[in-house]
């Protein structure tokens, strides 16, 4: 197969200033934050989302007809998203301020593609203005988030309404929401994906119930109602009692939930696994910067083998990672977003990224003693953090049993030996080249 992707040099000065932004302005401001109520940290944050719009970066995942910067355009779209990325997953606020933070970003698309332009006015574009904040309701408590189609909670209509019935959880950023995009089954007799649809329930209605933020390996404590640094990526138990809207409060057509699903998540894996690898490379530099200043029998960490074996292996593996997440942006860029390849891409490094930058943290804690431990150094903050990804928007083990089926599809069953038997092989070889080896052998007497 072909290899020619390279990353395009008019985007650098913006990767450029990204990079110098994020390092020097956001993940200082990171360390001030809490404490800070919402009028606080809206106040605060508005003019570095100025910033970021004035520059051409708001929103940058969605297409200038979408009301974004039109950075996904044809060509290498992914990949220089894929690169800004990178640079935003450096710092845990980078994604709020540049306007691309989930499930906001999913939700955009997901409204974006599927919605009239009456739903569009209503929600899309408050949301890519900064001015509302949603969720996503797919996950249940009572019901295996692995097989959606398993999904319980139902949405029937009722004159000019839909009533929704069920619970769901995990909702993240919910409890701050000003909309919920809920997947539900609206017709339990169709084939497994066609009996859901997409509803969007809105902050107040009658019915909705926000029961709690459940407490995380993340965010272990009950976040006090007006901090809103530790409700935002709070997720919520989320009870739906007879809770009716408007008709028109269905994104797409009913039945369409499982359509929309996938145009919420395919671009938005390949974003959230660069962001991994911004932080893969953050911890590196930690560990780096550990290894040549402490010292322990009279020399550097750095010289010691093992430290070594640990850096080396850091290293290689995030330069694998880092060139799968690319291979995928750059599949997506040629072959199309949806095609089977993007989706085998995308599978791929949705469980390869979490588990490498899991072991970089995990060495990166080891380098630094009891200070790696504490919460004096930000690693044990990123591990807690990681460690959801091998769990939140799908399993580790759904993304490889996806990816293997799509690899095995075109794989042909032989009958008998395998095509790499050894006596068969031979046996074929001598066929059609055994007379070769008989001309050789004259030849040399
Ligand atoms: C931090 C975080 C944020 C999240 N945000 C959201 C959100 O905003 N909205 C939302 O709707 N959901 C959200 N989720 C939920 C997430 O998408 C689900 O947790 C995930 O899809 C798994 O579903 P489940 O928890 O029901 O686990 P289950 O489906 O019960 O699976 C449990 C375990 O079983 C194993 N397993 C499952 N299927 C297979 C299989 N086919 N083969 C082998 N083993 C298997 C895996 O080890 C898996 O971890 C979030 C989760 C986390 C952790």
């Amino acid at each position: 197969m072909a290899w020619d992707f390279s990353s395009d040099p008019h985007f650098q000065p913006q990767l450029d200033w990204m990079r110098d932004f994020v390092d020097n302005t956001l993940i200082p401001l990171e360390l001030l934050l809490d404490g800070l109520n919402q009028a606080e940290l809206d106040a605060l944050w508005a003019p570095l989302k100025q910033t970021v719009k004035d520059r051409g970066l708001w929103a940058a995942h969605l297409s200038e007809e979408h009301g974004g910067p039109g950075l996904d355009r044809a060509g290498s779209g992914q990949q220089r998203l894929a690169l800004m990325h990178e640079i935003l997953g450096r710092s845990e606020l980078a994604p709020e301020i540049f306007g691309c933070q989930g499930p906001d970003s999913g939700n955009a698309e997901l409204i974006a593609v599927g919605a009239t332009e009456e739903q569009k006015q209503r929600w899309l574009y408050p949301l890519l203005r900064a001015e509302v904040r949603s969720a996503f309701c797919l996950t249940e408590p009572d019901t295996s988030g692995s097989d959606p189609t398993g999904i319980a909670t139902r949405c029937e209509r009722d004159g000019e309404h839909w009533v929704l019935n069920g619970e769901k959880w995990f909702a993240s950023n919910a409890s701050v929401a000003d909309f919920l995009v809920v997947m539900c089954v609206s017709d339990p007799d169709a084939a497994p994906h066609k009996r859901a649809s997409m509803v969007i329930v809105e902050k107040g209605t009658p019915g909705l119930e926000l029961l709690r933020d459940v407490p995380t390996m993340h965010k272990p404590h009950a976040a006090a109602d007006d901090f809103l640094m530790d409700r935002i990526g709070g997720h919520t138990h989320v009870r739906f009692n007879n809770c009716r809207v408007p008709l028109n409060h269905m994104i797409g057509e009913p039945g369409e939930g499982f359509i929309l699903a996938q145009k919420r998540l395919g671009g938005g894996r390949i974003h959230h696994a660069m962001r991994m690898i911004g932080q893969c490379q953050r911890t590196f530099e930690m560990m780096k910067e550990r290894a040549v200043s402490r010292h322990t029998k009279g020399k550097p960490l750095a010289r010691q083998q093992m430290v070594q074996d640990m850096i080396a292996e850091s290293y290689a593996e995030i330069e694998m990672v880092r060139l799968l997440v690319m291979k995928a942006a750059w599949t997506m860029d040629t072959q199309g977003a949806f095609s089977k390849e993007s989706r085998a891409e995308i599978a791929a490094v949705k469980f390869a990224t979490p588990r490498i930058l899991l072991g970089v943290i995990d060495r990166a804690i080891q380098l630094h003693g009891a200070l790696g431990y504490s919460c004096d150094m930000p690693l044990e903050g990123m591990y807690r953090s990681a460690r959801a990804l091998r769990v939140a928007d799908g399993a580790d083990e759904v993304h490889k049993q996806s990816l293997a089926r799509l690899i095995l599809e075109n794989t042909e069953p032989v009958s008998g030996w395998p095509s790499e038997h050894i006596p068969t092989k031979r046996a074929q070889a001598q066929k059609k080249f055994g007379h070769w080896i008989e001309q050789a052998r004259a030849a040399a007497q």
